[in-house]
């Protein structure tokens, strides 16, 4: 049993393989590990570095509804809800994970049309569910292992501007208590 039911199959990736893309995409840009990720700054300047056609969109409540975040990596494009934006630019943690999850789709995700998927992806494993690696990655880019191995929850919480729910899932897989986050 998992609670990414709501994902769809693609092609399989390890906690170890995010970790290591994390590590590459901070380098790329320039991001010390040390630092909280700049999710906003990163949709805004480095996605249209790595895609030359990518937009994204900050869209209405109204129009959104339930969901948070959307992310057609097919076509380059991240809708992000004008609450969870505004939340992001405000540094809540809930709202910076979101954003994170969904830059992850586009860098995981590349081509892949997620939105026309089949979304029963209950039984899969979780290294093959989209929102789980989306989850993942989103851990790995906030919180990078090898800053936080030997921190507290809210020392995490602190430095990385992150929720204290995502610091102790996030401890938790880095140290490997857990199998999944
Ligand atoms: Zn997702």
């Amino acid at each position: 049993m998992n609670h990414y039911a709501e994902g769809c199959e693609v092609p399989p990736h390890s906690r170890m393989d995010f970790r290591l893309l994390a590590k590459a995409v901070r380098k790329e840009f320039g991001i010390p590990e040390a630092d909280a990720f700049p999710v906003v700054q990163f949709l805004e300047f480095a996605l249209p570095q790595l895609y030359d056609d990518f937009e994204y969109q900050v869209v209405e409540e109204s129009i959104m509804g339930e969901n948070h975040g959307m992310t057609y990596p097919d076509q380059h494009r991240i809708l992000i809800r004008e609450d969870v934006y505004e939340g992001a630019i405000a540094d809540k943690g809930r709202d910076r994970f979101t954003v994170a999850h969904e830059i992850s789709h586009q860098l995981v995700h590349e081509g892949i049309p997620l939105t026309m998927a089949r979304r029963d992806a209950g039984k899969l494993e979780l290294y093959r569910n989209s929102e789980w690696q989306a989850d993942c990655m989103a851990g790995e880019l906030l919180m990078p292992y090898s800053e936080i191995k030997m921190m507290s929850p809210r020392g995490i919480v602190d430095a990385y501007r992150v929720s204290l729910t995502a610091a102790e899932t996030q401890l938790k897989a880095a140290l490997g208590r857990r199998r999944c986050a």
